[in-house]
């Protein structure tokens, strides 16, 4: 039987972390384009771990519409990607939106997001027009772009946006992906059939400073080459390959040298160069030894650490405390 593309019930997650500033307005404008879609809808804000007063104000939200807006309040702070993995774990809508709490996103943007899906798309990506962010973050983000596309073998342009949309059954597959770090939207779009991407509006961050830092970023970087491929081990075992087969085309060299046009010693300087070519072969062979490993290593990595990703303290807003 062919699934049917009409989407009734939306879910829109966003991670929060410290965003007082812009909070209330995301929720409101949030509330007011929902309204707009003339669906049904729920609205789940994952605090994670805040320091400010976030939680309280999506509490509040809460409270004012039980079983629309969901406040999920994480115990700590895990980082954007496992925060939002938290908010899949509560959704129950047909098609789920993800969206930044600073509003460099407009939240008006999701009734397109809405109509793209219903053409049939598992995941709807989006381009960000006019991007408001440094220099340095837009280079960081061609970067990613390239891995992810070569990761994925899904040509999209901007990875780095977060406002985007993934079918239910997309999400339900990246909860069942045990690893610990992600990277959304590159695992997303390695489980989608049908893919496109929209433009969308970006905007400078409303209040407050990038919950990145340099050091996070990097981070992120390394979350996403890790998530998706081995290859950075592979590099070595290729790099070993290389030194000793070029080892190995010097020691050629010289003997050949040696017996062809034997000048005496006065090229070989004593041995040196037969040392080298040596050298060069030996060490090849400990790198590709060592990427072999490092494969083994990888997969063990992967499998032995079974912690649960997020530990949800508090799940508010489903209509059922006083
Ligand atoms: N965020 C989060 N946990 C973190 C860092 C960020 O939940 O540890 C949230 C943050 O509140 C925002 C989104 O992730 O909703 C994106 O963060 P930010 O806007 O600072 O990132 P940027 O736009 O600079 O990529
Ligand atoms: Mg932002």
């Amino acid at each position: 039987m062919k699934k049917s593309n009409k989407i009734e019930f939306v879910s829109v997650v966003v991670p929060v972390y410290n965003e007082e500033g812009c909070l209330q307005e995301l929720i409101d404008r949030t509330l007011a384009a929902l309204d707009g879609c003339n669906r049904r809808f729920e609205f789940i804000m994952v605090d994670d771990g805040s320091r400010d007063n976030s939680a309280e104000i999506m509490k509040e939200a809460s409270r004012k519409r039980p079983g629309e807006v969901i406040s999920c309040i994480l115990n700590r702070n895990y980082g954007q990607h496992s925060a939002i993995m938290a908010g899949f774990s509560q959704v129950r809508g047909d098609l789920v939106i993800t969206l930044d709490a600073d509003l460099q996103n407009p939240p008006e943007e999701i009734p397109n997001l809405i109509a793209a899906a219903e053409e049939g798309n598992d995941v709807v990506g989006t381009i960000r027009q006019n991007r408001k962010d440094t220099f340095f973050r837009r280079f960081a983000s061609k970067i990613v772009n390239k891995v992810a596309q070569k990761a994925t073998g899904v040509k999209m342009r901007d990875y780095g946006c977060m406002l985007r949309a993934y079918r239910r059954h997309i999400v339900d597959a990246m909860l069942q992906c045990n690893e610990r770090s992600t990277f959304i939207p590159v695992l997303g779009n390695s489980f989608a059939r049908n893919t496109c991407e929209i433009p969308v509006r970006h905007n400078e961050r409303a209040v407050g400073d990038s919950k990145y830092s340099l050091w996070k970023l990097i981070n992120l970087q390394f979350n996403l080459l890790t998530c998706m491929t081995t290859m950075p081990l592979r590099i070595l075992t290729y790099f070993g390959l290389f030194a000793a087969f070029c080892g190995y085309l010097l020691s050629v060299y010289i003997v050949v040298r040696r017996f062809l046009w034997d000048d005496g010693d006065s090229w070989g300087q004593g041995g040196v160069f037969t040392l080298f070519a040596v050298m060069f072969i030996f060490t090849g062979i400990q790198m590709i030894g060592i990427g072999m490993i490092g494969e083994y290593i990888g997969r063990i990595y992967n499998d032995v650490r079974a912690r649960p990703r997020y530990f949800i303290e508090e799940v508010f807003g489903r209509g059922e405390e006083k």
